[in-house]
């Protein structure tokens, strides 16, 4: 039990429309529209069966309420764990969020023996939400009846491990609240990381600005927002986002032999880190820095955004 038997199975609950510029990629090409799949994810320890966030709702409430959706075959989260990985909702043990947007949260009541533990700062703003976050947290306002109404959240502070193995720390600026969540595996850390990025390529840098990381522009703090991709890059052997395509897609299950395990927190001569080095006794996990001479090459090689991502 443990480490060694951790798996991690990602559960697409379906797709949305959102921009390119206004969300995915800061000062990216606005106007341009992206089909971005919302994953959750089961986490099976080998003692506790653990879900990360919940995903999507179906069509008709996502796209009268949010952005547009389209399920093209995905099922909910709770018919998925039952009908593709045979596990029965009541053996749910405990849902940990990320954060409480709406496209993370549905359908929390089929886990009747679950423990639902979420950021308090998430907790708080969704029973609150500033008025610019109606929408986004599903307030009553909107005459929709919440995803969490019925349910009782245990709040989350400070970073901690939550469950033998799983560690939340805190990745605010895509929303108050956020936190990532970390999953000890025999190949490392495999982080997931919510919407703090939406994509890998949030982790590369925008040549043409300057940036160490091309960023999300969906932010209710970038500085923040900057912060916690820069703690997700130290931290992360593997990133699973939660609306990251290819990310999620290399394997039914990760770990898997021969995934491609990213570079910690690499620096990359001409571009700058903001905050500060690594955790405390995890420097030596830090890659060495990029020749330079392998940047031009390097950074040929990045795929710039577009909605085939
Ligand atoms: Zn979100």
């Amino acid at each position: 039990m443990g480490i060694a038997e951790t798996r991690i199975y990602p559960i697409n609950t379906g797709w949305l429309e959102a921009d390119l510029g206004t969300y995915v990629f800061w000062k990216g090409p606005a106007g341009k529209k992206i089909w971005q799949p919302v994953f959750c994810h089961y986490v099976d320890t080998g003692t506790q069966k653990i879900l990360i966030d919940t995903g999507l709702c179906d069509e008709a409430r996502a796209s009268r309420y949010h952005h547009k959706c389209e399920k093209r075959g995905c099922l909910q989260v709770h018919e998925h764990l039952e009908q593709v990985l045979g596990v029965h909702p009541d053996e749910i043990d405990a849902v940990v969020f990320t954060h409480l947007h709406w496209d993370h949260v549905q359908n929390m009541v089929k886990f009747r023996n679950a423990r639902f533990v979420a950021p308090r700062a998430e907790i708080e703003m969704a029973y609150n939400p500033l008025p610019l976050y109606y929408r986004t947290y599903e307030s009553v306002y909107l005459n929709v009846r919440p995803a969490y109404s019925e349910c009782v959240f245990e709040a989350v502070e400070n970073e901690c491990e939550v469950f033998p193995g799983i560690t939340m720390f805190h990745t605010p600026g895509h929303s108050v609240g956020h936190m990532a969540v970390s999953v000890a595996t025999s190949v490392g850390e495999i982080v997931v990381c919510g919407d703090a990025i939406f994509n890998l390529r949030n982790l590369e840098p925008n040549a043409a600005e300057g940036w160490r990381y091309w960023v999300p522009a969906r932010f209710v703090n970038s500085y923040e927002g900057w912060k916690s991709v820069e703690e997700i890059d130290k931290r992360s052997d593997y990133v699973l986002p939660c609306h990251d395509r290819l990310a999620n897609e290399r394997s039914n299950v990760f770990p898997y032999d021969g995934m491609p395990l990213r570079k910690r927190r690499q620096f990359i001569p001409g571009f700058k880190f903001y905050f500060g080095d690594m955790p405390m006794d995890t420097a030596e996990r830090a890659a060495a820095a990029m020749n330079p001479e392998d940047v031009k090459d390097y950074l040929a090689s990045l795929t710039p955004p577009s909605p085939n991502m």
